[in-house]
């Protein structure tokens, strides 16, 4: 039995099922990456995946196995893989979101004219999607009651297996030449100075994810309740892109942090619960696969400026907001660390997200596209959820509809202007009681818009919505909260 182990983004050695199930049952495995330059995520994810499968493909060499590289038009190189290396089986993760969810349906095409079984292993979540329902047998729309679910059954969980040492089956069939190197798209990719700029600031692969995580176990971890809203600090474990990727599987750390229980047990279960956001991002995509286009709250179809109905002014508005020149401090200093080193701190991000939607008016989606290019972590369950929450027009959101307030948020969080300093080197020379106010830093460029009144043209428009939606129970159902 000859098997292709497909990989998308699990690019990682151990605690992989798929990988193991095929090294265990099959006389000849073969594991590909197949990468469609036409179908990435955005161009700082695809840096990072580069360096990651050039890694993977170390870390199979040195386990005397061997990872196939193939670069093209999925759904044509799957097929020819197949016929050409008379494939009898087909095993990979199941992935969600695009473009995972497209290749998954074309390989399950050319699967079925081939008559190839296809075998996806639902395995990359802490538990099977269906089996956290509510008392209904329906999705949680709400983080907590999910969580408190999810937790309840932890105890479901199978320990994984030992890590494969020896990959050497994985060689049992002889790679091409052409197969063996990076796809030239991200050789290309790789040598961009840019893509140099932002992985300066990052160890990518399996190893460098453990090796984070026990960082952030031994150092990080004990303050993370109160640092992890500091954007100043490194005060979070910035393992979002190894989860991405899949470099480290999030189930493996619950496992890894169990022995760690007591005494630590409370710090640990507010970094966990934060973890389990992800869980829960990716139940929503599961269950309401639409959310990745369209509002999750219908009403909000038409109630941002799509980017066809942009005019000048507004492009103009995208475009500083894009490139940290909004007139905001904390912001223009977000938008910079993003394009710097492909990442941004929480706070930060759903700072900038909410200038973009409620003070610009500006529709979600573009926000979810401008992260998708610039991110290293870019994902497609994170990113919806998080420019969706922030938007209002997600889930989880009643009864408050927050507005953030830059400038108090910048005060709050960065009180002493470390942040800003940093990102915004010329303002450098104000003292913290200045630097977050733009009227207070005078040749900083002015704020392109005015935070006051967009506020009040976005509740006013709110107000309109509510008044025209049929769906909404009443005024008072929802609180405006702005902080
Ligand atoms: P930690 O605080 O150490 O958290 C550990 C892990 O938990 C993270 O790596 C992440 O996998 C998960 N996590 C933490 N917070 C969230 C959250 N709010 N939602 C879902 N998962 C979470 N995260 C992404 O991974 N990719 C994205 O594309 C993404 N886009 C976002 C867009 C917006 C507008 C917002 C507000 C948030 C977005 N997030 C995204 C969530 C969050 O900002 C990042 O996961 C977090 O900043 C990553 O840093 P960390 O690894 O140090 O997190």
């Amino acid at each position: 039995m000859r098997t292709l182990v497909w990989l998308q983004r699990e690019l990682r050695t151990q605690h992989h099922s798929a990988l193991e199930t095929a090294l265990a049952t099959s006389d000849e495995v073969i594991v590909v990456y197949f990468h469609d330059p036409k179908q990435t995520l955005g161009d700082a994810n695809s840096a990072w995946l580069a360096r990651s499968l050039q890694q993977l493909q170390q870390d199979f060499q040195s386990r005397k196995g061997q990872l196939w590289l193939i670069e093209g038009d999925f759904s044509t190189q799957f097929k020819s893989v197949l016929l050409n290396h008379k494939i009898d089986q087909v095993y990979y993760t199941f992935q969600l979101g695009a473009p995972f969810s497209n290749w998954q349906q074309q390989a399950l095409q050319v699967c079925q004219a081939l008559k190839i079984p296809l075998r996806p292993f639902d395995t990359e979540n802490w538990l099977p999607y269906n089996q956290i329902l509510n008392g209904s047998g329906l999705p949680y729309k709400v983080f907590t009651p999910f969580y408190k679910s999810l937790m309840s059954k932890i105890s479901l969980l199978e320990p994984f297996n030992a890590p494969v040492e020896d990959l050497q089956k994985t060689r049992s069939v002889n790679c091409p030449d052409h197969f063996q190197s990076l796809p030239k798209d991200l050789q290309d990719l790789s040598n961009q100075s840019w893509a140099n700029k932002i992985l300066q600031h990052w160890q990518v692969g399996e190893a460098q994810a453990w090796l984070k995580l026990d960082d952030f176990v031994a150092s990080g971890i004990e303050n993370y309740d109160v640092d992890r809203d500091l954007p100043s600090k490194h005060g979070t474990s910035q393992l979002s892109a190894h989860l991405h990727f899949g470099e480290i599987h999030s189930r493996a750390i619950l496992f890894a942090l169990a022995p760690l229980e007591s005494p630590r047990g409370q710090i640990i279960h507010i970094w966990l619960r934060q973890l389990a956001w992800r869980e829960f991002a990716r139940s929503i995509l599961w269950h309401f696969p639409t959310s990745e286009q369209a509002p999750f709250q219908s009403k909000f179809a038409n109630f941002y400026t799509e980017l066809n109905d942009f005019d000048e002014q507004q492009d103009k508005i995208y475009q500083a907001w894009c490139q940290g020149r909004t007139g905001i401090p904390i912001i223009d200093a977000g938008m910079k660390q993003l394009w710097e080193t492909g990442w941004m701190h929480n706070r930060v991000r759903m700072l900038v997200a909410s200038w973009l939607t409620k003070n610009a008016n500006i529709d979600w989606r573009l926000g979810v596209d401008w992260f998708n290019n610039t991110l290293v972590d870019a994902d497609p369950a994170n990113n919806i959820l998080g420019w969706q929450w922030v938007a209002g027009c997600g889930v989880d959101a009643a009864p408050y509809y927050r507005l953030f307030n830059p400038i108090r948020q910048s005060e709050k969080f960065d009180a002493q202007g470390d942040y800003l300093r940093h990102w915004l080197p010329p303002l450098a020379k104000y003292t913290a009681k200045q630097i977050h106010m733009p009227s207070n830093v005078p040749d900083y460029p002015k704020p392109i818009i005015d935070l006051t009144l967009s506020r009040q043209a976005h509740l006013a428009r709110r107000q309109q919505l509510k008044a025209s939606s049929s769906t909404e129970k009443s005024a008072l159902d929802e609180c405006i909260t702005i902080v």
